[in-house]
């Protein structure tokens, strides 16, 4: 049985680049790999009887399993607590680097916006997932955010960014 996936792609290459494209993401390690699936839904039965939304999710790097996780909002009264959160933090600790450079996520529903945030600033390379996110869930949208116009603090803040980044550069 094959359990190695070419991952998908849609670009207006014609066929001939086709092939060297996937030649290359083969190469690059761009494969998807069924074994992590089975993982992943033994870690959403977890999750269901602690009475938390399945979900679970898993770092991987070099064909290692990095960090397993499951949604654990309610467990945690935590609105990060969500799965791939979870499991990017446990990488990172391990790991003992913030940027989980090489490193895939695999997760049973697409990512939420927050999750798609934190996974791109975490430079994870490829996301894996299961099944789109249900059509009725919403994105909350009643927050709003002001732009504090205090010049003093404005101003102070303004020069201390300045000043962090500059010393970083001149190093
Ligand atoms: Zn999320």
């Amino acid at each position: 049985m094959c359990n190695k996936y070419i991952v998908n792609w849609s670009g207006s290459e014609d066929s001939s680049h086709i092939n060297l494209y996937l030649c290359a993401h083969f190469l690059l390690g761009d494969i998807m790999e069924e074994k992590y699936f089975a993982e992943l839904i033994k870690l959403i039965k977890k999750a269901s009887k602690k009475d938390e939304v399945p979900i679970s999710a898993m770092v991987v790097k070099e064909n290692k399993i990095i960090s397993k996780a499951y949604n654990r909002r309610v467990k945690k009264n935590n609105v990060l607590a969500h799965a791939e959160i979870i499991a990017i933090n446990k990488a990172s600790k391990k790991l003992k680097d913030w940027r989980l450079n090489n490193c895939d996520l695999y997760v049973t529903l697409k990512p939420c916006s927050m999750c798609e945030t934190i996974i791109k600033q975490s430079r994870i390379r490829n996301v894996y997932y299961l099944l789109e996110k249900p059509k009725e869930k919403k994105e909350y949208n009643k927050t709003k955010f002001y732009k504090a116009n205090i010049c003093t603090y404005v101003t102070e803040y303004e020069a201390r960014l300045r000043d962090f980044f500059k010393k970083k550069r001149d190093k």
